[in-house]
């Protein structure tokens, strides 16, 4: 290993793509775009985004608009423009397919890398959002999508709803040449990592951290310092990384929150041959902040 992997900008950061906000309110404008050649069109269904699984890589299964003729379940909602090309993605589950299927984004991420991933997860997080608010949430009236799918407005009260994302800490906590890392019950076998929880209502995010460490493992920290930040679209999460110094070393876990958490030296992390547990995966903003430190990066 000689360098950290999934350096900032992270995985499904959309590199290169210019959201092109003024083009959502321009119905012109979309609907020129959606009878371009050039636009292309990403189907989803059930969360998964469309993948060509035929050539040597798996690549995402980009359509054009006249390809979904009939297929599509919803209304097209504009992701961006890459070099003057508009895209778009659409819940389509009914395509004449061949070799195309349906993936979790996540279990292509890192096969796809920069542009595609970010564009996978972009349109992932819209899609989750879209599906949970056909329905306003004020008085339960059916919506209807605006803003090139943006926003959904309820023509009953008036309420416009928009797209949600969570802010969440996560953090490497060492202290000299060990690390902690531990397992919350929802990670898979084997695998150990950082710390991580969701920012409350009235809370700062240094906040955050000092309270998910003091809950998940009894210990104090200081010398906070932030890192980068990652999106998480699984579901709506966006992911704040941050290094921590421990201002003790024994640990008292809340089962509730952990199954396990341990210190691990660099040494016994380094060599991945020897490590006596799993990383984790290489997309996350979790295995870059085990990695810098590993790497003595920071
Ligand atoms: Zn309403």
């Amino acid at each position: 290993m000689s360098r950290a992997a999934n350096p900032p900008p992270h995985l499904y950061c959309s590199i290169g793509l210019d959201r092109a906000a003024m083009r959502r309110r321009d119905p012109h404008w979309l609907a020129q775009a959606l009878a371009d050649e050039t636009t292309r069109i990403l189907p989803m269904h059930g969360l998964k985004v469309l993948v060509d699984t035929q050539g040597e890589k798996p690549r995402l299964g980009w359509r054009h608009p006249r390809d979904l003729a009939g297929a599509a379940d919803s209304e097209p909602l504009f992701l961006g423009v890459i070099d003057g090309r508009a895209f778009f993605t659409i819940e389509a589950p009914d395509l004449d397919r061949g070799h195309l299927d349906y993936l979790e984004v996540r279990s292509v991420g890192s096969v796809l890398g920069g542009t595609d991933a970010g564009l996978a997860a972009y349109a992932r997080a819209m899609m989750h959002w879209r599906r949970r608010h056909i329905f306003c949430g004020n008085c339960g009236t059916r919506t209807r999508p605006i803003d090139g799918g943006h926003a959904r407005h309820c023509d009953h009260c008036g309420l416009d709803s928009f797209p949600r994302t969570d802010p969440a800490v996560i953090v490497l906590v060492s202290d000299g040449d060990h690390c902690l890392l531990g397992r919350s019950h929802r990670i898979p076998p084997g695998i150990y990592s950082t710390l991580a929880g969701f920012v409350e209502p009235g809370e700062s995010i240094e906040q955050t951290v000092a309270r998910e460490v003091e809950e998940e493992v009894g210990i104090t920290i200081d010398d906070l310092r932030y890192r980068s930040s990652q999106p998480w679209p699984f579901p709506q999460s966006l992911m704040l990384g941050f290094q921590a110094r421990a201002k003790m070393r024994p640990l008292t876990i809340d089962p509730e929150e952990m199954e396990d958490a341990r210190w691990f030296s660099r040494e016994e992390l380094l060599d991945p041959d020897r490590r006596p547990v799993q990383l984790p995966n290489t997309d996350s903003i979790a295995r870059f902040l085990i990695d810098e430190w590993l790497l003595g990066e920071i």
